[in-house]
């Protein structure tokens, strides 16, 4: 954020963070349902700025989709009241992403390249957004590190959670010959305390159908501190199967997950010291009542 002046000389780079949101609940941007991540990253910080500058009074709030956007824009304008209308230029005038790249270089002489999280799952949905993160890695490699740090904390609570779907943006990396980037995540991962996390998951039963899947919660809990080395001793002597898994992570496992509901998985993991203990309310008494001898027959 620069400072509040028409001249601004100061940027703080300190505040909010998305990153350290998804880190200390140990999971990633969602590529399904309403973009949270950008709820909280954009939304969240704009709406104060702009609800102070506007003072009650009516305004347009301008949104550069670019044409072939529409559907975004048609979802935005859900949120207009009586005082805030959404403006969508682009869309007005046609121009994609290609046409404000090049007015850009025209006007400046320098060609821009996409705004986003290095670790946007959105952006390494498609094969040309993949090839621009690389290239974006190759560049910033302490951006690629990031994002295998985010990406290794939530799989070591979910073995499912990567941030490309049917594969994982270590592999991106790897694939790339990155090494660049594989060194500074290592170096990353070995300057963290570390932790061994017992971690709960449970699907429960639909309550309205008897066969559907209900409400899938969490439960993560740190239960030793350490440095990495001692807590991959320490995890050896916790109870649970080790289990060694494809994603190189080995987890002790006493549940693996069940396809039968209510489903349930409980393992202990090593994994940064970065998550903090959380479990939604309510949590022990549905595991109690799952893991009951009258529940699991
Ligand atoms: S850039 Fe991607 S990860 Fe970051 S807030 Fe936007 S959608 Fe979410």
């Amino acid at each position: 954020m620069l400072d509040d002046s028409t001249t601004p000389q100061r940027l703080y780079v300190d505040g909010y963070k998305l990153s350290d949101e998804m880190l200390s609940a140990g999971t990633l941007p969602q590529l399904g349902g309403a973009r949270m991540c950008s709820v909280h990253a954009k939304g969240n910080c704009l709406d104060p700025i702009i609800a102070s500058v506007t003072a009650g009074r009516r305004y347009r709030h301008v949104l550069g989709f670019e044409a072939g956007e529409r559907a975004r824009a048609t979802k935005d304008a859900v949120f207009n009241t009586e005082r805030r209308t959404g403006w969508y230029p682009l869309l007005e005038w046609g121009w994609d992403r290609t046409r404000c790249t090049d007015f850009i270089a025209e006007v400046t002489g320098r060609r821009w390249s996409k705004s986003a999280c290095g670790f946007c799952p959105f952006a390494m949905a498609t094969a040309s957004g993949r090839h621009a993160l690389v290239e974006r890695y190759r560049r910033e490699p302490h951006a690629g590190a990031q994002a295998l740090f985010l990406e290794f904390v939530a799989r070591s609570l979910n073995e499912r959670q990567t941030l490309i779907a049917g594969g994982s943006a270590a592999e991106l990396v790897d694939a790339a010959g990155l090494t660049e980037v594989q060194a500074h995540y290592e170096a990353l991962l070995a300057d963290k305390p570390h932790a061994v996390y017992e971690v709960r998951r449970l699907t429960r039963r639909s309550s309205k159908r008897t066969d559907g899947r209900g409400i899938t919660a969490r439960s993560v809990r740190a239960v030793a501190h350490g440095t990495r080395e001692q807590m991959t001793r320490q995890l050896a002597a916790q109870p649970g199967d080790r289990h060694d898994g494809p994603d190189g992570i080995t987890r002790h496992v006493l549940r693996a997950r069940g396809t039968e509901l209510p489903s349930l998985e409980h393992f202990y993991v090593v994994c940064p010291a970065v998550v903090e203990d959380k479990a939604r309310p309510g949590f022990d008494e549905w595991w109690q009542e799952a893991t009951s001898d009258a529940v699991l027959f």
